[in-house]
């Protein structure tokens, strides 16, 4: 998750707060403020359950690399040898976001080769997506992979649909690359809102609260990312009204010790049981897994089909030494789930994002140095760091 997506989530604070849309989470309306003629009144809203921020029950550490390209994913074809390759890579910090109109745009260079059975390469967000729309498309399709899906990198991933966090430098914007966002941006969303009401949730609807010591208006600094380069701001420009507005609020509807605050709407990714509905339904679907690294892409030639979509993320940088691939950490850590916790945070100023993911409440701060950097050791202090400053939103705990 990228920060300036919350300042963008408070620009939109204006017109939804002309449209009259707030709701008081904490404080408890009248009935007849409420009830229109003829109706019953609403029930009081249900205070916010607070987050048990302890160092000590943190579950789960971990640290990934998301695969930026300063021009965006690499989605074309290329012929290597006598196989028809299609490029699928380099979706840096929205890979979950944009993974099924990603997957159309490949599985469309795919089906123009005729060929009816592929291979795709890469077991990731984007491969099993991929696999997935393929088969939708009529193809036979088998997975060779390094990892499946929860081994891998997307597995550790926060779970919020960013659909243009770290997707492309703002230079890179091109008319045409806003194009192709637009299409993977609003696909994807359209996907999964068919998934929302499922088993084990695998996709939500969730509110979260962003908190501010400064007016919205304000650089809050000390986001943890200024040493990166300036993305491309996407969303707000190009799927204007696609979700719901943020309101802003006012103390009484807030429970959090900060003079600013806003709440708005936002998918949540429960990547523990999407990652598992994906892979039910690929392999449902006829599809198999077959384990195999490549150090080269030579070694396509040993497979059986002669198109293949590559789908190997931040992999693609060593196998097919594509330096245009950046790696850019993040850590991550989960807290004991809390179900009764249904909402997230974001506090400007303090590098804090915290999301209620099923498996745990997720908790990320980025760390100065993250861009450009593929080091994968754990820094605990980091995520000590962000669990304290978690707890001061919740001095009663
Ligand atoms: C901390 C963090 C938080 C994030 N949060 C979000 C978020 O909230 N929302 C969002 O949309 N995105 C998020 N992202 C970005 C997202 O996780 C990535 O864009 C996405 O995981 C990329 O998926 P992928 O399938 O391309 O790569 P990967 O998950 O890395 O998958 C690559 C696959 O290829 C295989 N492979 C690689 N090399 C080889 C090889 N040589 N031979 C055989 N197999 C190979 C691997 O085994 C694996 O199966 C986050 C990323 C990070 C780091």
């Amino acid at each position: 998750m990228h920060r300036r997506h919350f300042l963008r989530s408070a620009g939109a604070l204006a017109a939804a707060a002309s449209s009259g849309a707030l709701l008081a989470q904490t404080s408890t309306p009248t009935p007849s403020a409420n009830a229109l003629p003829g109706q019953l009144p609403f029930a009081p809203a249900r205070p916010l359950a607070p987050i048990i921020a302890r160092a000590d029950r943190v579950v789960a550490v971990t640290v990934c690399t998301r695969p930026f390209r300063a021009q965006g994913p690499r989605i074309e074809a290329e012929r290597i040898g006598r196989r028809t390759v299609v490029h699928q890579y380099g979706h840096g910090g929205s890979g979950w976001s944009l993974s099924w109109g990603s997957a159309q745009q490949a599985v469309r260079l795919a089906l123009a080769t005729g060929e009816t059975e592929i291979a795709v390469i890469g077991c990731g967000a984007i491969g099993i997506t991929t696999a997935r729309v393929a088969q939708d498309a009529g193809l036979k399709v088998r997975i060779y992979a390094k990892e499946t899906l929860p081994m891998s990198r997307s597995f550790m991933a926060t779970g919020q649909w960013t659909p243009d966090s770290r997707i492309c430098t703002a230079e890179h914007a091109t008319p045409a690359f806003e194009a192709l966002w637009t299409q993977m941006a609003s696909a994807s969303f359209q996907q999964y809102q068919r998934f929302l009401g499922l088993p084990g949730d695998p996709i939500e609807w969730r509110n979260s609260y962003v908190l501010s010591d400064v007016p919205f208006n304000q650089p809050a600094g000390g986001g943890g990312e200024d040493d990166e380069p300036d993305y491309a701001e996407l969303e707000s420009k190009l799927l204007h009204g696609i979700r719901p507005h943020g309101v802003p609020l006012d103390a009484s509807q807030h429970p959090f010790p900060v003079p600013y605050a806003s709440r708005y709407p936002g998918l949540i990714f429960n990547i523990s049981a999407y990652a598992k509905m994906l892979m039910d339904d690929f392999l449902q679907a006829g599809g198999t897994f077959h384990a195999r690294e490549f150090e080269s892409p030579r070694q396509f030639a040993d497979l059986r089909e002669k198109t293949l979509i590559n789908c190997t993320g931040y992999g693609a940088r060593a196998l097919l030494g594509d330096e245009s691939v950046i790696p850019v950490r993040g850590q991550t850590a989960r807290l004991l789930p809390q179900p009764e916790v249904d909402y997230g945070l974001y506090w400007r100023g303090h590098n804090l994002n915290v999301v209620p993911r099923r498996d745990g409440i997720l908790v990320q701060a980025q760390q100065p140095g993250d861009y450009n950097n593929a080091d994968t050791t754990i820094d605990r202090a980091v995520t000590d760091a962000a669990v304290a400053q978690l707890a001061k939103l919740f001095p009663a705990a």
